[in-house]
């Protein structure tokens, strides 16, 4: 059974965590650099970019999570999460860094003031039937690079991509109850065990 770490500075952790042990993972929770090298791939969750990206470099976390991703660690990210796997932020806060690891822009807050949370069915590519996309201050994908595969899109919009062993969705199926998106990374990770 393939482990996973939740990244828990910041953010949606414990529903994550329930996410990915009903995908049939062991699921823990990950705050030190000794914790995260004990994982087998970890989920970035949704919460506060500029929150996670200053707590990440307080706890000694920010390089081997740099690192870890860079050799290949299978991640996903959700919402803020993805905001944390982009290489590039459109708009970044003084000071906001990212993990990187997927060739793309993101642009935080995207959906705008008249649209901040809300819900939709989302088609992604390798998941039968639409999903149901929970949207809250969402990041969509402006562009990406050339390896990046895009497996969805939510009115012209970018808001699920993959690169390799990296997976990040703009909405947070960990708040549903389905768990079709955690499965489809439960299985990147048992692929590369
Ligand atoms: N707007 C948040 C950010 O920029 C993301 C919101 C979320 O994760 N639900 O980090």
């Amino acid at each position: 059974t393939p482990v996973i770490g939740v990244l828990a500075l910041q953010g949606d952790v414990r529903e994550h965590l329930i996410a990915l042990a009903a995908a049939d993972a062991v699921a823990r929770p990950v705050r030190r650099p000794e914790e995260l090298a004990e994982v087998d791939g970890l989920v970035v969750p949704g919460g506060e970019s500029t929150t996670i990206s200053k707590l990440a470099t307080l706890f000694g976390l920010m390089e081997p999570l740099r690192e870890r991703i860079a050799a290949g660690l299978p991640v996903y990210g959700t919402c803020a999460g993805l905001i944390m796997l982009a290489d590039k932020i459109l708009d970044p806060r003084s000071g906001q860094e990212t993990f990187g690891g997927i060739d793309m822009i993101v642009r935080r807050n995207a959906f705008g003031r008249q649209n901040e949370s809300f819900e939709a069915g989302v088609t992604v590519a390798g998941i039968e039937g639409p999903v149901e996309g929970v949207f809250i201050r969402a990041p969509w994908v402006e562009s990406v690079g050339a390896e990046v595969e895009v497996l969805a899109e939510h009115e012209g919009h970018v808001v699920a991509v993959r690169q390799g062993r990296a997976l990040a969705t703009s909405f947070h199926p960990e708040l549903t109850g389905d768990h079709r998106v955690h499965s489809l990374f439960v299985d990147m990770v048992r692929a590369e065990r």
